[in-house]
C-alpha cells in the first residue's frame, strides 16, 4: 500500500474564513485581553445551542471540570463516580481536589458509564454526592438510566460533554443533564479556537462563582482583596475569536463526521467488526471519532504491558494494534480505545465498580479489541476508502 502525500490525521483542527476576521478585530480594537465581545458571544451561543442558562468560557474543558468539582462542593476524602473508560481530563480536577474517584465500569450499548454498575455502586458507597460522567467520542450516554439513578440517591452530576458538543439524548443537547456540564474547545474537538472550554449551568450563583473563581476571587474593593481562593482560568478574547468563528461550521463538522462513520460502516460490511455503538432510537451522536471493535473469535494474539504491545499475526484475524501499525505505516493516525481510569498507574490505587459477578471487566474488554480510525473531517472518500482497505486486509 502506497503512502498518503499528506497525512491523515485522527482529528485536526478544521479552519475556515470568519476565525481571522473576529482575530483581526479583536487586535485592532485593542480587546486582547480576557474580556471583551468574542467571549460574550460564544458564550451567548453555547447557552442558545445547549439551552442552558449560564455558561463561562474558560481557558480549557479541564479547568472548566474543576470548577464544576468545585461547585459540586467536592471536599478532601469525599468519593465521587467516575466514568472509567474516558480522557484523563474527566478525572484529574477530582483529585485535585483530594477527593476519591470510584471508576465504574462501562456498558456495550454506548460505551458509556454502566448503569447497573452505577447503582451497584450506591450501595457500597451510599455517602457519594457527586457523579463525573463522560459521552465517550461524541455518543451520549444511558441518560434517563443515569439520570434515575442519581436523582433517587440525591447525587449531582457532572457532565464532562468535552466531545460530545452538538450531540443530543432524546432532543435534549449532550451538556445539559448535569446540574453543572462542560465543553472544550481543545484542538482535536468538534469546534476549536485552539484551545478553550466551558461551563454550563442553569444555575446563576453557580456561574457567577465560576467568574469569580476563574479570575484570581477578586472581591468587590478597590486594592487586590481575597477571601477565597482564586484561579487564572478565564479565556482569551483572542482564543474566543477563533471559537467565534467556528460555531457557524459545527452543524457541518457533525455532518462530515457522520459521513465518515457511515462510510466505514458499510466498508466494514462482511468484517467481524462492528463501529462503535450508540442508542439509535434515543441519540444522535456528534460522530467526533469513528471507532471500531473486533469480534472475539475474530482477534489474533496481542499483549499489552505498561508501555508496550505484541501481536502475534493469524489468517483471518486481527488485533487493535496491527491494524493501527499498518494504518501508521501508511502515513494516517489512529489511536488505541482511551485507556480505562483503573489501568492507569497513577489512578490503579482506587477502587473500581462493575456490575455484580461480572466475568469481565467491559473498559478493559474494549480497550482490547477496539480502536479509533482516522476520523478527521478533511480526509477525502478515496483516503478514506484506502484505510477500509488497510484494515480489511488486516483480516486477509
Ligand atoms: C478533551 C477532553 C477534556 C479536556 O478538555 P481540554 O479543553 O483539553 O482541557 C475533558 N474530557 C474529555 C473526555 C476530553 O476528551
Amino acid at each position: 500500500m502506497e503512502k498518503f502525500k499528506n497525512k491523515v490525521w485522527l482529528s485536526s483542527p478544521t479552519v475556515h474564513s470568519e476565525e481571522i476576521k473576529y482575530i483581526t478585530k479583536a487586535l485592532e480594537d485593542n480587546w486582547v485581553s480576557t474580556v471583551g465581545e468574542n467571549i460574550d458571544e460564544i458564550e451567548r451561543l453555547a447557552c442558545e445551542k445547549v439551552g442552558c442558562k449560564y455558561s463561562v468560557a474558560l481557558g480549557c474543558g479541564t479547568a472548566a471540570l474543576h470548577m464544576a468539582i468545585k461547585l459540586a462542593g467536592v471536599k478532601e476524602g469525599d468519593t465521587v463516580f467516575c466514568s472509567d473508560m474516558t480522557f484523563a481530563a474527566t478525572v484529574n480536577p477530582v483529585v485535585y481536589e483530594k477527593a476519591l474517584p470510584v471508576f465504574i465500569d462501562t456498558e456495550y450499548d454506548t460505551w458509556n458509564m454502566d448503569p447497573v454498575a452505577l447503582e451497584r455502586a450506591f450501595e457500597l458507597y451510599p455517602d457519594t454526592k457527586v457523579i463525573v460522567l463522560v459521552d465517550l467520542y461524541g455518543t451520549p450516554a444511558k441518560m434517563d438510566e443515569i439520570c434515575a439513578i442519581a436523582d433517587k440517591h440525591g447525587a449531582v452530576i457532572i457532565e464532562d460533554a468535552a466531545e460530545s458538543f452538538g450531540a443530543t439524548y432524546k432532543g435534549k443537547p449532550s451538556g445539559s443533564f448535569g446540574a453543572y456540564n462542560v465543553i472544550s474547545f481543545n484542538g482535536n474537538k468538534i469546534i476549536t479556537g485552539s484551545s478553550g472550554g466551558m461551563l454550563l449551568t442553569d444555575d446563576e450563583k453557580a456561574a457567577k462563582k465560576v467568574q469569580k473563581w476563574s479570575t484570581q476571587s477578586r472581591e468587590n474593593a478597590n486594592w487586590y482583596q481575597h477571601e477565597e481562593i482564586g484561579y487564572n482560568y478565564r479565556i482569551s478574547n483572542i482564543i474566543a475569536a477563533i471559537i467565534r468563528g467556528q460555531f457557524p461550521h459545527l452543524e457541518e463538522h457533525i455532518a462530515q463526521k457522520k459521513a465518515i462513520y457511515e462510510r466505514y460502516k458499510e466498508g466494514f460490511k462482511g468484517l467481524p467488526v462492528s463501529m462503535n455503538p450508540f442508542d439509535e432510537e434515543n441519540s444522535v451522536p456528534n460522530y467526533w471519532l469513528s471507532c471500531m471493535i473486533i469480534d472475539e473469535d475474530a482477534m489474533c494474539e496481542q499483549v499489552r504491558d505498561a508501555l508496550t504491545t505484541q501481536y502475534k499475526t493469524e489468517k483471518g484475524k486481527s488485533c487493535p494494534d496491527e491494524i493501527l501499525e499498518k494504518i501508521e505505516n501508511a502515513n494516517a493516525q489512529g489511536r488505541p480505545i482511551w485507556k480505562p481510569m483503573h489501568m492507569q498507574p497513577i489512578y490503579s490505587k482506587y477502587d473500581m465498580v462493575t456490575r455484580e459477578n461480572a466475568t469481565v471487566n467491559v473498559g478493559e474488554d474494549i480497550f482490547q479489541r477496539g480502536l479509533c480510525l482516522p476520523s478527521d473531517n478533511k480526509m477525502t472518500p478515496e483516503e478514506q476508502d484506502k484505510i477500509i482497505q488497510i484494515v480489511r486486509d488486516c483480516f486477509n
